[in-house]
């Protein structure tokens, strides 16, 4: 059993159990930080749709709306 959670807001989906058509969909992406010695990047990438088989690889990140998208990006000064 999966259970996502949105990187923002922390509400829960289970993806395997939840009609896909029954809420928004959520956004996925990868959010994979660069350390130099300078200062700490992150690659922020959206994917434009969502690939069940990437829910647990390294760097990923799921939001539940576009808005909870916006606010980690905004946190995160990578938009
Ligand atoms: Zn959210």
């Amino acid at each position: 059993m999966v259970t996502i959670v949105c990187d923002t807001c922390k509400a829960e989906a289970r993806p395997n159990t939840e009609k896909r058509n029954s809420h928004a969909p959520w956004i996925q992406g990868y959010d994979l930080i660069t350390e130099t010695p300078s200062l700490m990047q992150h690659a922020i990438r959206m994917l434009d749709r969502w690939d069940e088989r990437r829910i647990a690889e390294f760097g990923a990140v799921h939001f539940c709306s576009i808005e909870c998208k916006d606010k980690y990006l905004a946190k995160n000064k990578a938009a």
